[in-house]
């Protein structure tokens, strides 16, 4: 059975023959749960054979191949996505519905693969998806965590994280590849050895290891028979001796070993945007850094006698400096086990290594101390010292004795080694992700880099999968696109620019609203059973979902949630449109004023919510869990895309893409793609506000900004800071959101309101104002909508895709022929 050939009955018969033997039942004793494993193994049956074919084909054709690593890769669910890629989906669904089972309920018992924690995670996952669907040869690298990201549930107001046992009922999709585990060493000391030819070699000896053991998740393109690959590592301990016939040192060793192999791959670390220097976490780095670097070298010799090939044939992107270590370990592979010299490895490594930056927030930064480098790592250590001292010569040729500019740019320095600028110097792209965040690295944060490699520096502004935020996610609006325009977009998404042709069409627009509106029932069903709330889906759903940080500023949204409480208060008749305002965020468990945030945005709600004088014109949902599978359902849903992060501190943002694609306008700052996202939708079809980044860069150099200004003169700021302190949220603990009034007032530690939240604030009520006006005219505000979904083809990860593939890494498509086999 291949896609092609696949029928309902052939279907049937397979899932029929999983659910017995599996689980020696016939389907009308399965449970759900049971259903799904038989499902999802029938349709890995499909996808088997392509995947096969798809790496026969790149191994016959010998095509060049980007391992594109990241520690993240956040997939979410793969059921439905693949049935969609494979074009199985009518049939399955047809299938179950004579077997009387509701396919979205089966696809609800498929647990999110979480391997990321947001933005930087979800981007792999859409690269993947669109490097297949391109037919690039293309594998994706990562870590398989026992644990992904944290399992939020909100009590009493309060994030509890729970573990996520994304594992627990085994996963129908992967497949453990011992044949290519690797061997990948910790800790111990290097000797050198000079032979009597007068050459040194380094023996890495006294070290602990682990064996890295592969497992392969098919990777779909979409109705074109490529099946690429998600290689996810996992640890296991080397078995090399039997335990009970050894001492007790060795058997201390073996379990040592174990210790550590179990130790690894246990938990993503559920920091976004914040570097944390663990041990374990560079562990994590190298582990699956050697691992992939070994195995892809291996692979490489098996048809090549000239290493000095490599580039030709692979790159290696580092998808921000998390896996930076490819570099050195690849200079480790290529010296110590292939013996050249540096100058030949030096230019293979700098021509196969690629690297793209997501932040220039400094707290994002990886910085690590070399104390713990060089005794984790200590031949990688030597490696990166070399590099560090050829750079710092190269330096001092070019810029001779201005040694400030030396210091500044040299890769190790005050006991730190500083991995992103280890990452620029050994690449040989180094790529921003959205116009501003990358003129901002030239011209800012890396400007000393982008003088001395002016070539180096490229812009790709980030994009997302239609297949999944459109065609999964959003069902009726994408049966309805392709029913006006055609079904070219599924792989063009700039055919959605038809669309256009209706957005004065009086019929389309209300075809266009009324799935709006389906879509909100949709979602109100979700938080009804949720949260237990009603909300009303002709009231204005107004959105904010994103992982939960200063910068994003959810503060500043959940504050004028209660200044609008607050005028509502004085005047309860006031004309306003009815508001749901919508937050899904996580925190980082570690985070407390992002923590306490959560808590001040479920006080606000339990308190407005159950106020019954304002006629429910305003409620305030938080939604749990913030997850893939349930922002398919959010996205489609929105009215309002809240944008709002400080401008010049979101690199790019995707969640604004999938909002815009299914037709929410976005209410934002000029940051990060919203830029790109007003030029692209029109300025008249945005919610433009605040300061500009030049504007808060200027601002935060003069040092002059004082929040107390606004506070004394100010009434409405006045107001919602106080609530923050005098127990009108928290009657029970008037202290309780103290630190929160502190970081906005005081400072502590950081500049008083550092994210500029009160400044904003003022601007922010005023775009929000033009907000409601516009919604009243339905049809004006139909056309706005309808022109965000038309104008949305260029944030297809498919077009990011063929900019990186064409610009950075020169792949070649390669097509799978399925007629043959
Ligand atoms: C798209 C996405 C993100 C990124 O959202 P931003 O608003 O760009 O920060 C985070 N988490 C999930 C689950 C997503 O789907």
């Amino acid at each position: 059975m291949n896609r092609l050939n696949v029928n309902k009955t052939v279907f049937k018969e397979a899932i029929f023959e999983n659910i017995k033997n599996q689980f020696r039942k016939t389907i009308d004793q399965a449970s759900n749960q049971e259903i799904f494993q038989a499902v999802a193994y029938a349709v890995r049956d499909i996808i088997i054979d392509q995947w096969i074919e798809t790496h026969k084909t790149y191994e016959q054709v010998d095509a060049k191949t980007v391992y594109y690593l990241s520690m993240e890769f956040l997939m979410g669910r793969a059921l439905g996505n693949n049935m969609i890629n494979l074009c199985v989906n009518e049939i399955v669904k047809e299938v179950l519905d004579e077997l009387g089972v509701d396919l979205n309920v089966i696809e609800d018992e498929e647990p999110d693969a979480g391997l990321g924690n947001g933005g930087l995670g979800r981007l792999a996952a859409c690269f993947l998806d669109s490097l297949a669907t391109l037919e690039y040869p293309a594998y994706g690298c990562g870590i398989r965590y026992r644990y992904g990201i944290f399992e939020q549930r909100i009590i009493d107001g309060y994030q509890v994280e729970k573990p996520d046992e994304w594992l627990k009922n085994g996963n129908p999709f992967e497949v453990r590849r011992p044949e290519y585990a690797v061997e990948v060493k910790f800790g111990g000391n290097v000797r050198v050895e000079r032979r009597d030819d007068g050459t040194e070699h380094y023996i890495h000896e006294n070290y602990q290891s682990v064996n890295a053991i592969p497992y392969d998740l098919p990777i779909v393109g979409y109705n074109n028979n490529t099946v690429n690959t998600l290689r996810l590592w996992d640890a296991e301990a080397i078995q090399s001796f039997d335990l009970e016939s050894f001492d007790r040192g060795d058997y201390h060793k073996a379990v040592e070993q174990q210790n550590l192999a179990k130790s690894i791959v246990e938990v993503l670390y559920p920091n976004d945007n914040h570097y944390q220097g663990k041990e374990l976490r560079l562990k994590q780095q190298y582990f699956f850094i050697s691992g992939t670097i070994q195995q892809v070298i291996r692979k490489f010799k098996q048809k090549h006698n000239d290493i000095r090939e490599l580039p030709d044939k692979v790159t290696f992107h580092i998808n921000d400096t998390h896996p930076s270590l490819a570099i050195p370990e690849l200079m480790r592979v290529l010296m110590d086990d292939e013996g050249l010299a540096w100058g030949e490895a030096w230019a293979i490594c700098s021509r196969t290594c690629a690297y793209t930056n997501h932040t220039i927030m400094s707290e994002a930064l990886e910085k690590w101390p070399i104390e713990l480098f060089s005794r984790l790592l200590p031949r990688i250590y030597q490696i990166v010292e070399e590099i560090n001292r050829r750079f710092v010569v190269s330096l001092v040729d070019k810029y001779g004795q201005d040694n400030e500019r030396i210091r500044r740019m040299a890769i190790i320095a005050n006991g730190q080694i500083r991995m992103a600028w280890m990452a620029i110097v050994g690449s040989f792209s180094v790529n921003g992700v959205a116009r501003l965040h990358t003129e901002i690295l030239k011209n800012e944060e890396l400007k000393e880099f982008y003088e001395l490699y002016p070539n180096k520096f490229n812009n790709k502004t980030n994009g997302i999968t239609q297949r999944r935020f459109l065609l999964h996610g959003n069902p009726k609006l994408a049966e309805w696109i392709t029913r006006k325009i055609g079904d070219e977009w599924t792989t063009d998404l700039t055919h959605l620019k038809h669309l256009e042709a209706f957005v004065d069409d009086e019929k389309a627009q209300k075809e266009f609203m009324h799935i709006k509106y389906e879509n909100k029932v949709r979602l109100a069903e979700y938080v009804k059973k949720h949260n237990g709330i009603e909300i009303d889906p002709r009231s204005i759903f107004d959105i904010q979902v994103k992982r939960l940080h200063e910068y994003k500023r959810q503060l500043m949204d959940i504050l004028h949630v209660m200044h609008l409480y607050n005028e509502l208060r004085e005047n309860p008749d006031r004309n306003m449109i009815p508001r749901t305002f919508v937050f899904g965020a996580k925190a980082a468990p570690g985070y407390e004023r992002a923590k306490l945030i959560i808590k001040l945005i479920n006080n606000v709600a339990n308190v407005i919510n159950h106020d019954i004088n304002i006629h429910n014109k305003i409620k305030v949902v938080f939604i749990e869990n913030y997850r893939v599978s349930n922002a398919e359902i959010i996205f489609a849903a929105a009215d309002v895309s809240e944008q709002i992060s400080t401008a010049s501190k979101e690199a790019s943002g995707t969640g604004n893409m999938k909002f815009m694609l299914n037709g929410a306008v976005t209410l934002g700052t000029m940051d990060g793609a919203n830029i790109e996202i007003v030029e692209e939708a029109g300025k008249e079809n945005a919610f433009i506000f605040g300061m500009t980044s030049d504007e808060v860069i200027q601002l935060q150099h003069e040092r002059t900004y004082d929040p107390w200004d606004l506070y004394n003169t100010n009434q409405a700021i006045r107001k919602v800071v106080t609530q923050l302190i005098n127990g009108f949220y928290a009657p029970e603990n008037p202290d309780l959101f103290r630190m929160i009034y502190d970081s906005l007032l005081n400072g502590g530690g950081e500049p008083a309101d550092q994210y500029f939240i009160l400044k904003d604030f003022e601007a922010y009520i005023e775009a929000q104002k033009s907000v409601d006006i516009a919604y009243r005219n339905q049809g004006k505000w139909a056309k706005m909508v309808m022109m965000n979904t038309a104008n949305a083809g260029k944030f297809s990860s498919d077009r990011t895709i063929e900019e990186y593939a064409t610009e950075i890494w020169h792949l070649k498509k390669t097509s799978v022929d399925l007629t043959k086999i």
